[in-house]
């Protein structure tokens, strides 16, 4: 539907914003009327003009043309319908392309994972350098290696213990020496796994797989207390990882992703 003082209809722009408020009492209107409330079977129905601005308003009737149908048009969608994409982009507040946005958010992402590493590569995870900072008064060394105060980098991967786990995973993805600094992961390595091979998804889906599943072993000690074997974190990574690798996007068939399949036990179908 289309709004008589509030939309784009008219050879004048918006009338309300282009005459205010007083020429909608002059016209015994109200401001969230209709354009139909001037129309009647296709023809101008205005009360009399008792005000120069509505005598502006009426002498340009000619030039718009009726006969279309009256049917609500979402503006701010570039086709006129409603569009969640477009909403989002006329309402978001627009800020500069991060560099890290393809190692968080992609196709394959496990939603869980992606949250968790947003907040990790923005370094937002409540570790304890950060409660200590806060004013938390309790005990802010690491918990897998009781070697230190607890800070992102130290978890993502300096701690022997999460470094253990993170060198296991990405053996499997080809890489013997993975670097244990997180800049250098985020910046450097992660610059490689934007591409949607086999192996750029793998690496990326391990990374947050590993960040995740680290951070929930993390908390299962400080707040269940509740440890996890490294066994135990090993077995469900490989799992998430497998699962989503398996049926779904084929990838290409060469000797690289054949040694994918067989080190992370895909069937060797999803090559194409
Ligand atoms: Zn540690």
């Amino acid at each position: 539907m289309i709004h008589l003082w509030q939309d784009n209809w008219h050879p004048l722009g918006v009338l309300y914003e282009r005459f205010g408020s007083r020429v909608i009492y002059d016209a015994h209107s109200r401001l969230d009327s209709r354009l139909d409330s001037v129309l009647s079977n296709g023809i101008w129905c205005w009360k009399p003009a008792r005000s120069e601005e509505l005598v502006d308003i009426q002498s340009r009737l000619p030039e718009v043309q009726l006969g279309y149908v009256d049917k609500p048009i979402w503006t701010v969608a570039r086709k006129g319908s409603y569009v969640s994409a477009d909403t989002w982009d006329f309402l978001r507040d627009k800020k500069c392309e991060v560099d890290w946005w393809h190692v968080v958010w992609f196709p394959f992402a496990i939603p869980k994972h992606a949250f968790i590493m947003w907040l990790a590569v923005q370094n937002r995870l409540s570790t304890g350098d950060r409660l200590l900072a806060w004013g938390f008064q309790g005990d802010a060394q690491c918990v897998f290696c009781r070697n230190g105060v607890e800070t992102r980098d130290h978890i993502f991967f300096m701690c022997s213990f999460s470094a253990r786990i993170w060198k296991n995973c990405m053996q499997r993805c080809n890489d013997l020496a993975p670097s244990l600094d997180w800049q250098r992961v985020l910046n450097d390595d992660c610059r490689t796994w934007k591409k949607k091979t086999m192996a750029g998804v793998l690496c990326r889906l391990v990374l947050s797989s590993v960040v995740y599943n680290i951070w929930k072993a993390r908390n299962a000690i400080k707040y269940q207390n509740a440890p996890k074997s490294e066994e135990q974190i090993l077995k469900q990574i490989f799992w998430e990882v497998r699962s989503r690798i398996s049926g779904r996007e084929k990838f290409k068939k060469n000797r690289e992703n054949v040694k994918f399949c067989h080190l992370w036990n895909v069937d060797v179908s999803i090559l194409v």
